[in-house]
């Protein structure tokens, strides 16, 4: 057992152990020792209702009791061996995402986060098409690792500036479909004739085109209906593979099963990860059997696809499914974005909500961020105070970010709101 160090020796611990590129919401951040479903409890008891789930994490709640009973049954039972033998869980699991998956998809290469889902999806495609180039969005954020890092637009989280520089890797940005005070349409037009542009100029040496559907660090930015489909058709004309990553939106975080489903888009290749395991690591890229033939030389990941990680895999859609949590989503998220909508309407320093099912962002003085990134500062300090954990993200991280497990309930949304309502009257006056 620890001797017990409380945050104070926690963060001293980190400080002198850790790398320093780690960042915190708060002034003093709370010590979690105790997670159960949506709520989360500090070091001195007190709770908090978790409306981030670490984005996305704990998507079926904290401990969820189905999941963790599964899970610990497997790990008494076989924790891995070698993928020269045969085990099941993995091959369930694959077959139960193949049912889930959308159009063809039905191959699955298990890894062990985002960021190598990611990897191994681009590895795939350029393996697949022959081609070595790459088209991203700007503000986008694909992973940690060198490769993602490189199609990953959004500045904050390209921890080497030498990728931003051109030619570092064969990676061509467009602008995202959206842009603060510019007209939706008019900003995602903007997005598809740069496409247009690129693909013109060297569209015969581009494997794939990565994208977020919805963009979560970005700032949750959702284009308009036609946008999706018409980047897919583009592609198309150019046998450019178009990559899905939906590591923060699958698995019902937006009101639908995966996120690009709402546009009828079939992706060549989709990412997944963070929900898969509600907490455990696990991710994956999938994609059709033509594209995954392209895949031949000897690959196996050590831990990608064990059998703990696996069971909970399967034990996390057997819930989500049983439980409705899809559906739950989509309805909770109307609250919720109906509620910030009131909210708005009396804070004129709240300039747009926007999102999809559980995955919704409030922007804070879009027309001066600074001021609202400031505002969220001391609107995050005082949902902690009031037992409430909420996110930020965006460019200037000036957007509140709302990801909450998708447990949540009715009456926490409504407490949550309340509290806010409290915080803001603060925090505005
Ligand atoms: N893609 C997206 C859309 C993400 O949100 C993240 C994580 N924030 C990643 C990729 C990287 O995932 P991981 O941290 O598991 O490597």
């Amino acid at each position: 057992m620890h001797q017990y160090i409380g945050p104070e020796g926690v963060l001293e611990k980190r400080s002198q152990y850790f790398y320093p590129c780690t960042s915190y919401f708060y002034r003093n951040p709370p010590q979690i020792v105790k997670g159960e479903m949506q709520y989360m409890y500090g070091h001195d008891g007190k709770r908090y209702t978790d409306f981030f789930a670490g984005v996305s994490v704990c998507a079926s709640g904290h401990c969820n009791p189905d999941i963790a009973k599964r899970t610990a049954e497997q790990l008494k039972t076989l924790q891995h061996t070698c993928t020269l033998y045969l085990t099941q869980p993995n091959v369930d699991l694959a077959e139960r995402l193949a049912d889930v998956l959308p159009g063809e998809l039905r191959r699955t290469f298990f890894v062990n986060s985002g960021s190598e889902a990611n990897e191994g999806a681009m590895l795939l495609a350029r393996l697949h098409t022959g081609r070595k180039g790459f088209i991203a969005l700007e503000q986008g954020l694909h992973g940690r690792t060198y490769l993602t890092m490189s199609v990953t637009g959004l500045t904050m989280w390209r921890a080497d500036p030498q990728l931003a520089q051109p030619g570092a890797e064969d990676v061509t940005f467009i602008p995202r479909p959206y842009e603060y005070g510019v007209d939706a349409d008019v900003a995602a037009r903007r997005s598809i004739d740069a496409l247009k542009a690129v693909l013109a100029e060297k569209g015969d040496s581009i494997a794939a085109m990565i994208v977020e559907p919805i963009q979560g660090n970005g700032g949750i930015i959702v284009p308009p209906d036609w946008y999706f489909p018409e980047v897919k058709a583009l592609l198309e004309q150019y046998g450019v593979l178009m990559i899905d990553d939906e590591i923060q939106t699958g698995f019902g975080r937006t009101g639908e099963m995966f996120a690009m489903s709402r546009w009828g888009v079939v992706p060549d290749i989709i990412t997944m990860a963070k929900a898969l395991g509600s907490g455990i690591p696990i991710a994956a890229f999938a994609s059709t059997d033509k594209i995954a033939a392209s895949f031949t030389r000897p690959s196996a990941s050590t831990f990608g696809g064990n059998p703990v990680s696996s069971v909970t895999g399967l034990a996390v859609l057997d819930y989500i499914e049983a439980h409705g949590m899809v559906e739950h989503s989509a309805k909770l998220g109307e609250q919720l974005m109906s509620g910030l909508r009131e909210l708005a309407e009396r804070y004129r320093e709240i300039s747009d909500v926007r999102g999809a099912g559980l995955m919704v962002g409030a922007e804070l003085c879009a027309d001066d961020p600074a001021r609202g990134a400031a505002l969220i500062d001391e609107v995050l300090e005082e949902m902690k105070d009031r037992g409430f954990i909420i996110g930020k993200n965006g460019v200037d991280r000036n957007v509140l970010a709302f990801q909450p497990p998708l447990v949540i309930t009715a009456q926490d949304v409504e407490e949550m709101l309340n509290a806010l309502r409290s915080s803001l009257q603060i925090v505005m006056s």
